[in-house]
């Protein structure tokens, strides 16, 4: 049995090179743009506003020509708005589609398209402006709750900033600290608990309105209001947008419009939780078991 609902994966070491470096308060483009493992085609253009349809067309893909391919032949579509969960053991290959479609890499082989553009043709700047993610240690940097909330939002107002902040909830924490919006945080947001960091990076990316998300769900338990209010701000978050989400809870799973079983760099299954129960296979037995498993708990507990 994998441990499939248990935490599941910290996403790739490109990450935490990425989010180390925005400590420095860089910002996020200019630092992805020197990836040297990936540059701009010679005559790449911006991609233009997306809806957010995306596809893989049989991706292939190792992390180095003398490495063995961590993705096999991995096709899939989805649609505008629809949201997709990832699940799968630990190494299967989550991340890398991740990865892929932020294009920190190249595929090896096959396609990967937003709205049927090749995300090689398009500047990298342009791709990932259309993109947020949220990972699970939401990442704070010394500074104060509005420059956190800004960061890569320049533009934005100073309305539009406490709008997005109360869609996600956020109001009420602050209200809470000493100096509001300008209370100063220290790197690694100390003064914040774990699900407040949460809100504050829900509040940041929904601010920059990208159509495509990318969420790797939290694992780390919070108490049973800051988690009531989590859940609702994402909701407000994913509104709409599409999303893949790296997925540990069954209620999400349950409830995205796609399902992608991902084993051994493969996708296994996909289909609705519906479908996917229906068919019989891996997923259904996997979500049989947890019943089962909970089951036992809930006896065990009455006895
Ligand atoms: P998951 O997200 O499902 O846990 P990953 O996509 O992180 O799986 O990993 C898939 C495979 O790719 C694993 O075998 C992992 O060891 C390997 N891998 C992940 N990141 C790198 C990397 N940066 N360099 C080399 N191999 C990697």
């Amino acid at each position: 049995l994998w441990r499939f609902w248990g935490p599941l994966s910290a996403l790739s070491k490109v990450y935490s090179q990425v989010l180390s470096a925005m400590a420095s308060a860089e910002r996020i483009f200019e630092i992805l743009d020197t990836d040297p493992e990936v540059t701009n085609a010679e005559n790449a253009k911006r991609l233009p506003a997306v809806r957010g349809d995306v596809s893989f067309e049989n991706v292939s893909f190792r992390y180095a020509p003398d490495k063995p391919d961590v993705l096999h032949d991995v096709s899939f579509n989805v649609r505008a708005g629809q949201r997709v969960a990832l699940v799968g053991p630990t190494g299967a290959g989550k991340s890398t589609i991740v990865n892929l479609l932020m294009r920190f890499y190249d595929s090896t082989d096959g396609k990967v398209k937003i709205d049927d553009i090749d995300v090689k043709d398009v500047t990298l700047e342009s791709l990932r402006q259309q993109m947020g993610i949220v990972l699970q240690d939401s990442f704070i940097f010394s500074g104060t709750i509005e420059q956190n909330l800004r960061y890569g939002n320049d533009h934005c107002t100073e309305e539009q900033m406490i709008q997005a902040a109360e869609s996600v909830r956020l109001d009420r924490v602050v209200a809470g600290l000493p100096n509001g919006y300008d209370t100063e945080l220290e790197e690694r947001g100390s003064k914040l608990s774990v699900g407040q960091r949460q809100l504050l990076a829900f509040g940041r990316v929904l601010l920059s309105d990208p159509r495509i998300l990318i969420l790797d769900e939290a694992t780390s338990s919070v108490d049973t209001e800051t988690e009531q209010h989590i859940q609702e701000a994402l909701e407000t978050l994913l509104g709409g947008r599409t999303a893949f989400i790296i997925a540990h809870r069954l209620s999400t799973i349950r409830e995205a419009d796609v399902i992608l079983v991902v084993q051994d760099g493969r996708i296994s299954e996909q289909g609705s939780h519906d479908e996917l129960m229906q068919r019989g296979g891996t997923y259904a037995n996997l979500v049989q078991t947890q019943q089962q498993m909970q089951e036992a708990v809930m006896s065990q507990a009455l006895l």
